[in-house]
């Protein structure tokens, strides 16, 4: 029998422990890579594998109605390390799966050295991987090694790798009030009636940007951890930061009245304008333009609401700052994640520019199978964008700007709208969203049985 050559997999954390055991249990052999704890980061505190840098949370557990609860369940369904030594050391925490951080990383640390097929070598890949390994995942996370991310930068250009996130938040666009915001791109720019309306607007008198701005200095903000360097770059402030800097800041950067009459009150001229951008090229996201911010979540939900027209906005996800080394994914990888430069290269993870433990875990399920399968000449179909994890993979590989590209947590918004025939009448915030579920996982059921090699059970 010929001896099968091993994927590289480089990071043990959620998304490399994820990938080895999913190609592993597939038959593949494995060299797993972890730096620690010859080399450490200013977050890890052991030398786990699977360490959870800060919460424990793996955050809703519900797989009826909420975008992460799916996630989870699809997880289980492919036989997911993560979710089987998550579920073993769950502790109470409401709807919400919460773990014991210090048994849950023994236990993958365990399962990983257990695995006749996975050898793990405590090393740091300090440069790009030697060209004689055909097939390696990246997992190396938001703090992958200033050497290897030096070596990727090289590699891919300076403007498709980020050491920092500066995400403005994202609101559903449904959720926006339409008798106040207005569709229209400043100045009417644009060929085509699509591009004259890029952009949601949303005005604000004179009293209310006062008020507004009162409310932003007043807000809790969130400090950066010792050891993350707080320069942010002045091109991505913290709006809180702009008002700091002056009253008018805002009014001439994010905020800028000029270029735009609203339609509802076309005699009025704004005082201000917030301004909405489309996340995602099925317009079910916008991202409320320049406002990346510190504040924390709970104080950010409640100012933004301050805005005119957002008073019931739903957000996708909330703004924040954070050191995070990802890749410009939609631009950089294929729809298999592999780099289109150097497809011997997958990528898993948060360096993929999704956010989260879950969601890095699920990527490095969905990139361990495609490595495994390509290492074994099979041909297997990718899930379709109906799943959550297929939602991500769309999102990182296509689905999201290229040009405005942030790391994005799983939600509802990413998923493809419900049709006629998947909705059947349900209507209401929780029917539409079991209608999302339902859809989902009947077609992350049928991927996983239409797949070559079938399914693999879960750790003991
Ligand atoms: C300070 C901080 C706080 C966070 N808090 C949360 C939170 O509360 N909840 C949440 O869901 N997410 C949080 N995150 C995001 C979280 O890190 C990710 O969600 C998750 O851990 C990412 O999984 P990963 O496998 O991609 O990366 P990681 O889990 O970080 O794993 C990457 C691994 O690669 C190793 N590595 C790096 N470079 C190399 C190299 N060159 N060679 C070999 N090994 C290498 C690292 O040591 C690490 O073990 C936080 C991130 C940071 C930085």
């Amino acid at each position: 029998m010929t001896q099968i050559e091993p994927i590289h997999i480089i990071g043990g954390g959620m998304a490399g422990c994820e990938a080895a055991w999913q190609a592993a249990n597939l038959g593949v052999p494995v060299v797993l890579h972890e730096m620690r704890p010859k080399v450490e980061t200013f977050a890890h505190q052991t030398d786990g594998l699977a360490e959870l840098v800060c919460s424990n949370s793996f955050r809703s557990d519900d797989d009826e109605s909420n975008a992460v609860g799916l996630l989870h369940w699809e997880m289980r369904q492919a036989g997911g390390l993560i979710m089987s030594m998550g579920d073993r050391h769950s502790v109470p925490a409401g709807g919400a799966l919460a773990v014991d951080r210090d048994a849950f990383s023994a236990d993958v640390t365990a399962a990983i050295e257990a695995h006749p097929l996975i050898t793990i070598n405590r090393d740091e890949i300090a440069g790009l991987p030697p060209e004689d390994w055909s097939s390696v995942i990246i997992a190396t996370g938001p703090l992958t090694s200033p050497a290897l991310a030096n070596a990727l930068l090289d590699l891919t250009g300076e403007e498709s790798l980020a050491f920092f996130d500066a995400i403005a938040p994202i609101v559903y666009a449904e959720s926006v009030d339409l008798s106040k915001a207005w569709f229209q791109s400043r100045y009417d720019k644009g060929d085509t009636q699509e591009e004259r309306e890029a952009y949601l607007n949303c005005p604000m008198d004179e009293a209310t940007y006062n008020a507004f701005l009162d409310a932003l200095l007043a807000a809790d903000k969130t400090e950066f951890k010792e050891g993350e360097t707080a320069g942010y770059f002045e091109a991505c402030l913290p709006i809180e930061v702009m008002v700091e800097r002056g009253r008018e800041t805002l009014r001439w950067g994010p905020m800028k009245p000029v270029g735009l009459t609203n339609p509802h009150q076309p005699d009025v001229k704004p005082h201000a304008v917030v301004q909405l951008r489309k996340e995602n090229k099925i317009g079910t996201l916008y991202n409320i333009v320049g406002f990346q911010t510190k504040m924390k979540y709970g104080a950010q939900a409640e100012v933004l609401r301050m805005i005119p027209g957002l008073e019931n906005a739903e957000f996708a996800r909330l703004g924040g700052i954070h050191r995070n080394t990802f890749l410009n994914s939609p631009r950089l990888l294929d729809e298999r994640m592999r780099l289109k430069a150097r497809p011997s290269l997958r990528f898993a993870g948060q360096v993929t520019g999704v956010e989260g433990y879950v969601e890095s875990a699920s990527m490095g399920l969905l990139a361990g199978r495609l490595a495994a399968y390509e290492r074994l000449g099979v041909d297997a179909p990718l899930p379709g964008p109906t799943t959550a994890i297929g939602a991500l993979l769309n999102h990182i590989t296509g689905g999201a700007n290229a040009e405005t590209f942030q790391p994005m947590n799983v939600n509802f918004g990413l998923f493809p709208e419900l049709t006629a025939d998947v909705r059947r009448g349900r209507r209401g915030k929780a029917e539409r969203k079991r209608a999302y579920t339902d859809r989902a996982k009947a077609d992350w059921q049928s991927w996983l049985t239409s797949l070559p090699l079938g399914q693999r059970p879960a750790a003991e």
